[in-house]
């Protein structure tokens, strides 16, 4: 699938790989290969190859921990930028500012060593804290935007910006970025007890672990809840629950999880997308509408 790499792409300092199977870097592990995969050195490097691409007309896409994300089965033509070197962790007072890069499980590590708290709300989530910021991810305990101050972005014409919580509307399940890459995030925390902290951590995984398929390859909540009612109830209730498609079946676990055994396609996934809403819509008459980002799999959109 690789074509010649943009040239401007050579000015990004970062690795760049052709044909980087997508399958590996995501949670679900469905999908085909990214045409460039491209990991920036830092922030001016994302910059760099935002503008290289817009220059070049090159489609690109950010991942984070692949942890939302099903991408089709064909890949992805263009660019997709992988933030991992971006993993600082900077603590100014009970501030911490934090790389798009740094997985949610290290940052919360992180805060709770040194006696932080607030972020242990999001315990459980496996994203990296860019796509936390991108989806404004949370539990029931709260949500990303809850603690976090200002945000540094590239906005798609290349410029790098800082935000104030002020500039965003964020929304559920959505920090409202639009097009812009999240490089840094900077949160306002509380001291308290590292026990204390890690006691309701240890509560929030418990529950996590007894009503979610946490270990098994999934792309988390696969639609969203409609209002008044949650998606893995009317699921449940459509009788839907161990319904398969190949290699990928409605968890028993938790009927919004679509569970991948390591044998299917996204094709598959979008199979059981299909079957599940055309029986829930007969069932309850709603209409399930997806959370999951898809990419290249034009049969969801
Ligand atoms: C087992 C499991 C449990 C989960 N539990 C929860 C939960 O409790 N609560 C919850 O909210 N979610 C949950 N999820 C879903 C997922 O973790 C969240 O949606 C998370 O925010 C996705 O982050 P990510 O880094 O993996 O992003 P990805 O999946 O890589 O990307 C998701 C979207 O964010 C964009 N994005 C990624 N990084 C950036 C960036 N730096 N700047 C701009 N856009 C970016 C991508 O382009 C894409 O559109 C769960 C998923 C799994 C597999």
């Amino acid at each position: 699938m690789a074509s010649l790499v943009p040239s401007a792409l050579q000015e990004v300092r970062g690795i760049v790989r052709a044909d980087a199977p997508l399958r590996l870097l995501t949670h679900v592990r469905l999908g085909g290969a990214a045409e460039w995969l491209v990991e920036p050195i830092d922030e001016l490097d994302v910059a760099a190859a935002v503008r290289a691409c817009l220059d070049a007309e090159v489609p690109l896409r950010v991942l984070g921990g692949g942890s939302n994300l099903l991408v089709g089965d064909a890949g992805v033509p263009g660019v997709v930028l992988k933030l991992d070197r971006l993993r600082s962790i900077a603590r100014d007072g009970v501030r911490l500012t934090v790389g798009a890069g740094v997985t949610v499980p290290s940052l919360l590590r992180t805060a709770r060593e040194q006696g932080l708290a607030g972020l242990e709300v999001l315990t459980g989530v496996p994203a990296q804290l860019g796509g936390a910021v991108a989806m404004n991810a949370g539990t029931r305990e709260g949500e990303t935007f809850d603690r976090l101050v200002s945000l540094t972005v590239i906005e798609p014409s290349g410029e790098i910006r800082v935000l104030g919580r002020g500039d965003l509307e964020p929304r559920y399940r959505d920090g409202g970025l639009g097009a812009r890459i999240c490089v840094h995030a900077t949160f306002e925390l509380e001291e308290d007890d590292p026990k204390a902290i890690f006691g309701r951590f240890e509560e929030y995984l418990r529950y996590r672990n007894d009503t979610q398929p946490v270990t098994e390859r999934s792309v988390g909540c696969v639609f969203q809840n409609p209002t008044g009612d949650s998606a893995g109830r009317l699921i449940e209730r459509s009788g839907c629950k161990g319904w398969r498609r190949g290699g990928v079946s409605v968890s028993h676990k938790h009927a919004n999880y679509f569970v991948h055994d390591g044998d299917g396609t996204t094709a598959d996934f979008v199979a059981l997308v299909h079957a599940v809403r055309e029986r829930v819509r007969e069932e309850s008459g709603v209409e399930l509408e997806l959370e999951v980002k898809r990419w290249e799999v034009p049969e969801l959109d």
